[in-house]
């Protein structure tokens, strides 16, 4: 038996989130005596796919065809499915990114898998009786879900588990599965990127924003602060409603959920809607002028003051930090 992971890529490149999910697969297989066989679709480069045996993978299976070259969902799904029946899989790990999300569930099903999505730590348990800790109720609780079929597949958030790096030399071996016409019922044609900013959803550092900045002529000292620390930007509900801000940087309940390293707030009074997309955050830094705003309660760090004043400041201690 083994455990496989898919393993997404951005235009080839791994993103980190595809690594924590290796070493999320090899702890779980050194604790069950498994090994770790990845799975990577799409254009990648040899010198990232033998990064994979650096993260625990013994074996990756490559499918390099043009046509797969674009996520295509129900394509994506067949592969990780005929793949998992090829080499016997026990359990499917995967990332719980925008497509991970769509192809967690799908695998799951074709499979008669028992799932846990969004996986925050190391499951518990063994054989037929796997427990999963994951969010719940978008952060704002925990589930523990039982996983008790043969085949399990668990979708792991991004930033929720270490990379941890082995000294494995992994095998690449070409996988050329049989796809169905049917499977590219709907392709992607083209994407395009809206900017070549960060990606907020795979931030490790966010700077987010609210209707405190008073407008959007203010947001040149957040973008400089971002660009300071490397970080995506953000915003709240009403700062996108209003045209402040794009909708793509809303974050909460009904905008993007991010759980980077660090988050800092400012000007956001903390709404229980806007927590929902933050609270997963590891380190959160308010600031406010009002020392009661809300947020205050889920900060690590809080500095109550006028962000007017505040945030000129911590630019230039960064920028004297970093020599910049
Ligand atoms: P405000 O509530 O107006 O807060 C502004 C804050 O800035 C205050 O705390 C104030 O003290 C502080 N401030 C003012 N001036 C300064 C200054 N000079 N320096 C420092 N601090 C200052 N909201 C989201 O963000 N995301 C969501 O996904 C979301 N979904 C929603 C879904 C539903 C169904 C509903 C009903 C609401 C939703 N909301 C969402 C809206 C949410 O309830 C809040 O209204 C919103 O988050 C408030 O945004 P804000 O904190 O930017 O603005």
């Amino acid at each position: 038996m083994s455990i496989l992971v898919y393993v997404e890529n951005t235009d080839g490149q791994f993103k980190k989130s595809a690594f924590e999910a290796v070493s999320y697969a090899k702890a779980i297989a050194d604790q069950s005596g498994n090994h770790v066989i990845a799975l990577s679709i799409g254009n990648v480069a040899e010198g990232q796919l033998n990064l994979l045996g650096k993260y625990g993978a013994t074996k990756v299976l490559n499918v390099n065809t043009e046509q797969l070259k674009s996520f295509v969902n129900q394509a994506y799904t067949t592969i990780i499915v005929d793949a998992a029946k090829s080499i016997e899989a026990s359990l499917i790990v995967l990332s719980n990114s925008f497509s991970g999300k769509g192809l967690a569930p799908r695998v799951a099903a074709k499979l008669n898998a028992a799932l846990a999505d969004g996986a925050i730590e190391l499951p518990t348990g063994s054989g037929d009786n796997l427990q999963v800790k994951t969010g719940a109720f978008s952060g704002k609780a925990f589930a523990f879900v039982a996983l008790t079929s043969p085949i399990k597949v668990i979708s792991l958030n991004p930033n929720s588990f270490e990379i941890k790096e082995s000294d494995i030399a992994a095998t690449i071996e070409n996988y050329n599965p049989s796809i169905d016409a049917a499977d590219f019922s709907t392709i992607v044609k083209e994407i395009v990127r809206a900017t070549d900013k960060i990606s907020l959803p795979e931030a490790e550092i966010v700077v987010s924003a609210g209707r405190g900045l008073k407008g959007p002529e203010n947001w040149a000292m957040i973008e400089e602060l971002a660009n300071v620390l490397g970080a995506a930007t953000a915003c709240s509900k009403p700062v996108s409603d209003a045209g402040w801000r794009p909708h793509s940087e809303h974050v909460g309940q009904t905008g993007i959920v991010v759980s980077p390293n660090l988050y800092i707030a400012i000007g956001i009074s903390g709404a229980i809607q806007h927590l929902a997309g933050v609270s997963s955050s590891k380190t959160i830094v308010v600031i406010n002028k009002d020392p009661e705003a809300p947020f205050f309660k889920v900060a690590d760090y809080g500095i109550v003051g006028d962000a007017f004043e505040v945030v000129p400041k911590l630019i230039t201690a960064l920028k004297t930090y970093k020599g910049l």
